[in-house]
């Protein structure tokens, strides 16, 4: 698929007042007319297309380069626009919705016929979450159907967080681009499986474990372990290679000092991902260092996480070596992430 031109619409200083922006009905109407457009969400910027339409959808596949087997999530504007999505909405799903949308929180409940086959991969179930931010739902709602939206880059690389990193990765590929500022979070929605008894954390993200258990409970809550080479049938997409810069990634588990040391010798140019506080430490021996922030917060490490992983691929360094966190609260949305990039299949 490509475009002679990808449109750009900034409405990066729209606060949600009346009118709307002609840059988001334009975008609306193009996303209604079945084309694809990039947009803003609180996590990262999604690549949305009419979920209804088995055409549409299709677009997203080809522009991305996503294998088929792995399913969209379907946002929407409104709470109600998920009933005619899920064939039932577990009561489960209805306390999580009802807690933490809008938000990063996807929800996979039973599937309807009127979603396209394409969104869920063949799936009888469906992933839904309403996105806490002005400028997507006011797109969703003007295209006046349910939108499909995986993350906006090219499959396999690290999702954007600007519409910079969209521009870099779908230009050309896509129909438009609303930009709308930098997305918050910075990591894509926790995935909740709600089909059976117990509510299964199938990806973490911006809704972490404690805050699920504290609504549901300990004893309705289960998380996954990373068992995402024996995944299949609830999320398929989950054993692909994600979010990776083109240099290997090492993440820097136990002391790996002597490593970076030892990969200098032999002339490597190695670039160091690491708080803040952590550069005076690595300052002799990193070609090239990209803080990620300060220790004492993991949010802001959370947001700037993928567009470190940009910077290091564009330093064009042999090696990138990255500090790990520890795996509660979003740690575990950063950790699961770092894993994935690292992962050489
Ligand atoms: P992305 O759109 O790139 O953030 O990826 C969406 C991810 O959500 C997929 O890779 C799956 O892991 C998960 N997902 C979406 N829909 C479903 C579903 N119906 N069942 C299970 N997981 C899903
Ligand atoms: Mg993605």
């Amino acid at each position: 698929m490509s475009y002679k031109q990808t449109n750009l619409w900034n409405v990066d200083n729209w606060k949600g007042e009346q009118p709307l922006p002609p840059e988001v009905k334009e975008a609306g109407l193009c996303i209604k007319n079945g084309e694809t457009v990039a947009f803003p969400t609180e996590t990262v910027y999604g690549l949305g297309a009419n979920a209804l339409s088995d055409a549409a959808v299709d677009k997203i596949y080809q522009a991305k380069g996503r294998p088929g087997d792995n399913p969209l999530i379907v946002h929407i504007g409104k709470k109600e626009q998920w009933n005619d999505l899920c064939s039932s909405i577990p009561s489960m799903a209805e306390t999580l919705a009802e807690a933490f949308w809008p938000g990063p929180l996807t929800l996979v409940v039973p599937r309807s016929s009127t979603v396209s086959d394409k969104v869920t991969a063949g799936l009888s179930t469906v992933g839904v979450r309403m996105p806490d931010h002005i400028v997507a739902r006011a797109l969703i709602n003007t295209a006046g159907v349910p939108v499909a939206a995986p993350s906006a880059n090219r499959s396999g690389r690290p999702s954007p967080t600007k519409a910079e990193h969209v521009h870099y990765d779908l230009n050309g590929r896509i129909a438009g681009i609303l930009q709308g500022g930098e997305a918050g979070y910075g990591l894509e929605s926790t995935v909740v499986d709600c089909t059976g008894g117990q509510a299964v954390i199938l990806r973490p993200g911006g809704v972490t474990l404690e805050q699920i258990t504290e609504v549901l409970g300990d004893d309705l809550v289960f998380q996954k372990e990373h068992s995402e080479k024996r995944e299949a049938p609830k999320a398929p997409g989950m054993k692909y290679r994600h979010y990776a810069p083109s240099s290997p990634l090492v993440l820097m588990e136990g002391d790996m000092h002597g490593r970076l040391i030892e990969e200098k010798k032999q002339g490597s140019k190695v670039g160091v991902m690491a708080v803040e506080e952590n550069k005076p430490a690595y300052q002799h021996e990193a070609d090239v260092f990209i803080s990620l922030g300060s220790r004492h917060d993991l949010r802001e490490i959370a947001s700037r996480l993928y567009d470190s992983l940009r910077t290091a691929d564009q330093s064009q360094v042999d090696m990138i070596f990255c500090e790990t966190f520890p795996e509660t609260e979003i740690g575990a949305a950063i950790m699961n992430r770092l894993r994935k990039a690292a992962s050489s299949s």
